[in-house]
This record gives C-alpha cells, sequence and structure tokens, in this order.
C-alpha cells in the first residue's frame, strides 16, 4: 500500500476537504492501517549507547513529538496555507493563546489586544504577563489602520479576534496587519470561529494563528485541545516556547482532534448553512432588536467578513428587545435542544446568556437589549425553530 501525499507543494492545487482527508496519513509506515495508531509512550529506546549519545533515533522522548503528534501537526498545517512553517499542539485553546503570546514578547514589552477578544485572553495579559512587566493596552476593535496611534516603540504584540465571540465585530486583519508590520510587531489571532477553513489568517498578515480545537476540530464536544500554527518568522520562536515550557498532549485527545478534524469541512458547512438558517428566522421575529452575525447583509461588518473571510460558522449572537431578565431565563429554560453551558463547535445546539460590559475596558457595550449567544448544531432546522418557538412563547409569558 502507499501513503497519501500530504505534502504542500505536491498538493498545491488540492482543495481543504481533501487535505483534510488525506493530510498526515501514513498506512504504509502502520501495516497498511487506515488512520495512525496512538502511541502511548514515555521513552523511546535507542539500539545502542553510541545511538542513544549521538540522540540517533526519530524520536527522542515522547514530549518531544510521537507519530501521533506529527499526524496530527500535518493534518493540521496542511490546511493553514503555504505560509505555515509548523503547528504546535496544546492541551487547551487558552493553552495555545497564553503559549503563542509567551513566545513572543520579553520583559518589558507592550501588547495590544482587541477588547472583543475571548475574556480569559484578557486574564493571561492581566495575571501572567504582567508579572514580567509586559503591559496590555485593549483597543477597538473596529480600529482598523488607526491601530498605527496606540502603537508604541516597545509594542511587539497586536492580539486580533474576528469576530469577537461573543459580540461579532469584525475586524479589518490586513490593515491592522501592516500597521503592525510597519513598527516590527507581529500578529496574533484567535482564528477560533472561522478556522482556517473559512479564513486564512496567515495569508492575511497573522504571523500566529491560533485555534481552541475544542470547538470544531473536535466537534463533539468530547475533548480539550488547542493549536497554533506559525510563519517562518515566529515558528521557532513559538517551538522553543512550547517545547522549553514543557507542553504537549495526551496521545487519546491528540487522537480525538484527529478524527475530529476529518470531518471538519463537513460539519462546518452544515454549521454555517443551519446557523444562517436560524439567524434570519430570528431577524424577522418580533421580539428580537437584531441579530450579530456577520454572514447577514444587516451586520455592520459585512462588507468586510465578504472581503476577507470565505464562509461563516455555528455560532451568532441574538439581541432581545428589552425584557426582564426574568422573561430572558423563561426563553433559556424552555429550550430543551438548545443545552445551557459554555464552549461550543460540539454537534449540539447551545444557548447561554452574556453581558460584555463589566468585559469591556477600550469600548462600551451598549447593544439596546439582552443578549444570548447560539451555537447552531447539527439538529434539523426546522426542529431547531420548533424548539426557540416555545423559547419565545414562554418568553412572552414571562414578560407580559
Ligand atoms: C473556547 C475558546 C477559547 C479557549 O479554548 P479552550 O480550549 O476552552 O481553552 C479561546 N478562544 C475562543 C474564541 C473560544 O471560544
Amino acid at each position: 500500500m502507499k501513503s497519501p501525499d500530504d505534502r504542500p507543494g505536491a498538493a498545491s492545487a488540492r482543495a481543504d476537504r481533501t487535505r483534510l482527508v488525506v493530510g498526515g496519513r501514513r498506512p504504509d509506515e502502520h501495516y497498511g492501517f487506515v488512520n495512525t495508531p496512538v502511541f502511548h509512550g514515555s521513552t523511546v529506546l535507542y539500539p545502542t549507547a553510541e545511538d542513544y549519545l549521538a540522540r540517533r533515533s526519530r524520536y527522542k522522548y515522547a514530549r518531544r513529538g510521537t507519530p501521533t503528534s506529527e499526524a496530527l501537526e500535518s493534518a493540521l498545517a496542511a490546511i493553514e496555507g503555504p505560509a505555515c512553517a509548523g503547528v504546535c499542539l496544546l492541551p487547551s485553546g487558552l493553552a495555545a493563546i497564553s503559549a503563542a503570546l509567551l513566545s513572543v514578547v520579553d520583559a518589558g514589552d507592550h501588547v495590544l489586544v482587541s477588547d472583543s477578544a475571548y475574556d480569559p485572553t484578557r486574564t493571561v495579559c492581566d495575571t501572567v504577563l504582567v508579572r514580567w512587566g509586559i503591559t496590555t493596552t485593549y483597543y477597538d476593535p473596529l480600529v482598523g489602520a488607526g491601530i498605527e496611534a496606540l502603537m508604541r516603540p516597545n509594542t511587539k504584540a497586536v492580539f486580533v479576534e474576528a469576530p469577537g465571540s461573543l459580540s461579532f465585530e469584525i475586524q479589518d486583519i490586513p490593515a491592522i496587519a501592516a500597521a503592525a508590520h510597519a513598527r516590527g510587531a507581529v500578529v496574533l489571532m484567535d482564528n477560533t470561529w472561522a478556522t482556517p477553513l473559512y479564513f486564512r489568517a496567515l495569508d492575511h498578515g497573522v504571523d500566529l494563528s491560533i485555534q481552541s480545537g475544542t470547538k470544531y476540530i473536535g466537534g463533539h464536544s468530547d475533548v480539550m485541545f488547542g493549536c497554533v500554527a506559525a510563519n517562518e518568522r515566529t515558528n521557532k520562536a513559538l517551538r522553543d516556547t512550547v517545547f522549553g515550557m514543557g507542553l504537549c498532549v495526551g496521545p487519546d485527545d491528540m487522537n480525538l482532534a484527529q478524527r475530529g478534524l476529518r470531518t471538519m469541512a463537513v460539519r462546518l458547512a452544515a454549521h454555517q448553512e443551519a446557523a444562517l438558517a436560524v439567524a434570519r428566522w430570528f431577524e424577522a421575529r418580533p421580539e428580537v432588536l437584531k441579530v450579530l452575525h456577520p454572514a447577514l447583509p444587516s451586520h455592520p461588518g459585512h462588507a468586510l467578513w465578504k472581503r476577507d473571510f470565505t464562509g461563516s460558522s455555528g455560532l451568532f449572537s441574538v439581541v432581545f428587545r428589552p425584557v426582564p431578565g426574568r422573561a430572558i431565563n423563561a426563553f433559556l429554560n424552555a429550550l430543551s435542544l438548545f443545552g445551557i453551558g459554555a464552549s461550543w463547535g460540539g454537534y449540539e445546539s447551545l444557548a447561554i446568556p452574556f453581558d460584555c460590559t463589566t468585559i469591556r475596558t477600550a469600548t462600551t457595550w451598549a447593544p439596546g437589549g439582552p443578549t444570548i449567544r447560539f451555537h447552531i448544531g447539527l439538529e434539523d432546522v426546522s426542529d431547531l425553530i420548533a424548539d426557540l418557538e416555545g423559547g419565545f412563547a414562554a418568553l412572552n409569558a414571562a414578560a407580559g
């Protein structure tokens, strides 16, 4: 048997769907089995003392890489585009964010972070980076090329996230990257929402593209995982930081991530279609003030989204017309197909109430009414809408 050729150069014309199927697979090295086996290991044995002294072995020690981790890294790299020089695996999305940040900053540096960033990203800056004298300025996500005015001589990194995973602002990433690069700063992006399938971050000026693999890569709400894709400029520092801190992922979790990745393109297409259908349905409801979904023409970031993104995923928010908090709770409690809980990206639908007012420091959050974030899973859209109709009946009963 032979292995599919997944070298980026050999397969440059291939579609992402194909790359997801062939990436990192080596059946010829594994007795013909389609999938790379899960290598549970720590020690790697050397044939002789001489081999050990010269470290003559393909694998040295499991923390530094196994066939399981290598397969996942190449599969992930295959969809990041030609600018990708390497991918590092981390035990969670937040670990991927903190490792990526730590790989580019030194004591005394300054970083710029979007005010719309995932809240725990702020915690990394405000509790970890701050201890090395690294200061953070939060900026308006809509700043665009205006980021230039916020750059200081010691600004080392600009962190972007688009869309914000609660508030859904779309950032002008090429403009921000151009300004950052002109001052020698590195651009980091949390690309969990679009994934490289719908936004090729490294092609748009991002130097370190981060995903919480817990979301669409895993896809089944059964694993915590994160990854960072680096370009030539950032790859060595990223690897040195991840290896230096001893960060690695357990073999079974890598295997779950690998398994999820194979079907990510078809799942994402289904999430996209269903989420758009439900978002449009929400827009027509009298109880709804607005729907925050960048693929809807009504969204203020729609033109930018259309310019840079090739798709949308299953996560969006809805701003309700003002009602008491008990009516929003009644809406959520009446739903049976939508679970109430953190995270997203699994096959199941979720809904959570949220409020960005206490998170923000650079901008004010005043959407005009209470807000709920929805993740649209792989259930049938008409069943989801029937469930939501029950939610609105409960909302109106509680409000009235
Ligand atoms: C969930 C999430 C993370 C963190 O990922 P974990 O795997 O939960 O640590 C980071 N960014 C965004 C946008 C997320 O939604």
